[in-house]
């Protein structure tokens, strides 16, 4: 049976390497992205699988969004909650408007998104959903109590969501990525990113297929007893 799968975010880095990943293994992908069209195009372009702008931060943009992709490849058996921003500063100089930002996007939009597929696969007995948190969600980092506080909250949600689907063929987990060679990594000034590579037993940044291998177990048929759980992908930095 062809699944169809929407990964959030999935045109850049990590969901780009998801939505590939999807694809080769056979599933009807759908990519959203929130607003970089170019990069959009070029994806879609490479990899013949279609872009869909929406926020996730915005619940009727969500709605909507999931009701075209339904429209277009039919009902969402898969779901990858993997958009997510960074907006860094220390609470001192953070502002309200950046942890909205942060709580918006990374934790309102996995909810938003999840609101909308979620009665469709409770129907249908069948449901996959995997919400990408981050190893900053389970250890904390200086200047990301936003970022921290959302993804810790996305663990957190996932265990409660899985409890709802568990008996009814909808499974719920999480993957939390260590430091991955992604756009939003680079951003990282490189003294500070080169003091992260020390931490990181293997010795080096994830590359974004290696998240992606982890969402392809999660979201197979064969993986229905898995459910609740966080598989952490990050070099052995820290072993939770
Ligand atoms: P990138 O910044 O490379 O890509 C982010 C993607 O999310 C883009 O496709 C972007 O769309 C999309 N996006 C951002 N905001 C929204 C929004 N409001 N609505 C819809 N789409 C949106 O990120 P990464 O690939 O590095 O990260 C992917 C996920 O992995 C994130 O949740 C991140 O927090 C998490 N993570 C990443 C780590 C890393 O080391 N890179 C480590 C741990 C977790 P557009 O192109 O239009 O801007």
């Amino acid at each position: 049976m062809t699944r169809v799968a929407i990964v959030t975010g999935g045109t850049r880095g990590i969901g780009h390497a998801i939505s590939v990943m999807l694809k080769k293994a056979g599933m009807k992908v759908a990519a959203n992205y929130a607003g970089n069209e170019e990069k959009a195009k070029a994806f879609t372009a490479e990899t013949g699988i279609l872009a869909y702008k929406w926020d996730v931060a915005d619940f009727a943009a969500c709605q909507a969004g999931v009701a075209k992709v339904v429209a277009d490849l039919g009902p969402v058996d898969v779901l990858v909650n993997n958009a997510g921003i960074t907006r860094d500063a220390t609470l001192k100089r953070q502002t309200r408007a950046q942890w909205d930002e942060v709580l918006d996007v990374n934790l309102g939009g996995c909810f938003n998104m999840c609101k909308a597929v979620w009665d469709g696969m409770l129907d249908r007995s069948f449901g996959r959903i995997v919400n990408v948190g981050s190893i900053n969600g389970q250890g904390g980092q200086y200047g990301q109590v936003n970022y921290a506080a959302a993804k810790s909250g996305i663990h957190g949600f996932t265990k409660a969501l899985a409890q709802e689907g568990a008996a009814k063929g909808v499974t719920v987990n999480a993957i939390a990525p260590g430091y991955i060679d992604t756009e939003m990594v680079a951003a990282v000034p490189p003294n500070v990113l080169e003091k992260i590579v020390a931490k990181i037993p293997v010795g080096r940044l994830g590359k974004a297929e290696e998240i992606a291998r982890g969402v392809l177990f999660l979201v197979g048929d064969e993986a229905g007893f898995v459910t609740g759980s966080t598989l952490s992908i990050n070099g052995g930095q820290h072993m939770y």
